[in-house]
Order: structure tokens, then sequence, then C-alpha cells
């Protein structure tokens, strides 16, 4: 199977429906996302699905990763929260646009985020920072973040959070339980978000 076809084809397409910024398609282009996915998924590794990665979790689909990449804006050297680490696919992504050295992950999982640490270490990602613990507290040592996104939904964005990101700065995360919304806030002065609705989406609950 010719992986690196399969994923040209794939951002081709991605790229024509979406009407992707420049730095997101590159980052599509170059991130290997078989590599992400367990070894008996990689045959599918290129179809725009969200895959099982184990502990109940899944590999967002990629034109979801492409979407939220977009929403966030994000510029080279952008200091980035992400919640719910998973196997690292959607934090190499972020890291292509940032730089690694600025991505900070957190993973409830202990084995998930060993297992993301490793294979971001493998494909070049070593410098991608990932936690274990509970996201729902950010990751306060490195704040105040420009960017912040949650790969899974909770009722609202937590607290945590938001205080973690810089004013001026961006949410972007799936909020809801049953129906989910992706909502993006952009941090006011006093603290609150201004937020957007970008539609209906399918995460896995916070934990
Ligand atoms: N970012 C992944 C998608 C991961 S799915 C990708 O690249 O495709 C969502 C992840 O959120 C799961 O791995 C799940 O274990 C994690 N998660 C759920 N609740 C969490 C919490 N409270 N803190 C941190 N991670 C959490």
């Amino acid at each position: 199977m010719d992986f690196e076809a399969e994923r040209a084809a794939l951002v081709d397409r991605l790229a024509r429906r979406e009407d992707l910024d420049p730095a997101t398609e590159a980052a599509m282009r170059a991130v290997p996302r078989h590599r992400f996915v367990p070894a008996d998924k990689r045959e599918s590794a290129y179809q725009d699905t969200p895959l099982p990665i184990g502990r109940g979790q899944t590999i967002s689909a990629p034109h979801m990763v492409a979407i939220m990449t977009d929403l966030l804006d994000l510029r080279e050297g952008d200091r980035v929260l992400e919640i719910g680490t998973g196997c690292g696919y959607h934090a190499a992504v972020t890291a292509e646009v940032v730089g690694a050295e600025n991505v900070y992950s957190v993973e409830y999982h202990d084995r998930l985020a060993r297992e993301a640490r490793e294979t971001l270490a493998d494909t070049g990602y070593g410098d991608v920072s990932v936690r274990a613990g509970d996201g729902k507290e950010g990751w306060a040592e490195h704040a105040p973040y420009d960017r912040a996104y949650l790969t899974c939904a909770a009722e609202d964005v937590p607290a945590a959070v938001v205080d973690q990101v810089r004013t001026g700065g961006v949410v972007l995360a799936p909020v809801g339980t049953s129906r989910q919304v992706l909502v993006k806030g952009r941090k006011r002065a006093d603290g609150s978000l201004d937020r957007e609705r970008h539609g209906h989406v399918r995460f896995v609950p916070l934990q």
C-alpha cells in the first residue's frame, strides 16, 4: 500500500472541499497518519473517518483535524494547549504549524499518553510535551497559551483552560453531551469568552 500517495489524494480532496488555509494543508500533507493508528487499522488511515485506538477512544477524522486547525488560526511560535492527546496525531498536525516545542498536550489515560509520546518521538515530533492527567485542570506550568483546544466534549469549556489562555487568545472545544457544537471563543480582557458556534460535531466525552 502506498501511504504517501493515499495521503496526498486525501489532502487534495480535503483542501478542495474545505478551502483549507495553506499552513493547514501543508501540515495535513506532512503528518503520516498511518503511523498514529493501530497496526491493524493502517490500511484505513487515509479514509476520512475516525478510527478506534483502544481504551474506547478514537483518532479524529482528518477533516475534523483540518477544520479545527483552520479555526484556531495558528501562527508559527504560538504556544498551544491540547486536551485529549489520544494517539498524538492532532498534536503532530498542530506541531507542524506552530513548532513541536510549543505544543503541550494532556491525556487522561496513562497508557495512551505513553504510546503517544513514543509515536510522536518516532515520527519527528518528540518536542511535543505530553502529560498524563486530567485535562480539566489544563497545564498551568506552561501558561499562558495563545491557543487551546479540546478533542473531547465537555458540558462547557473547563474554567482552568480558559484561565490559562491569554487575553485575545482562542479556545476551541466541542461543547455539549449528546448533541455537541464546536465552539470557538476569543478571550476578552474580563476573562469571558466571545463565542461563535461552528456546527454540530461528535467527539468522545471528557472523563
Ligand atoms: N487528539 C486525538 C483525538 C483523541 S480522542 C487525535 O489526534 O485524533 C479524545 C481523547 O481525550 C481520548 O484519548 C481521551 O482519553 C481523552 N480525554 C478524555 N477525557 C479527558 C480528560 N479529562 N483529560 C485529558 N484527556 C481526556
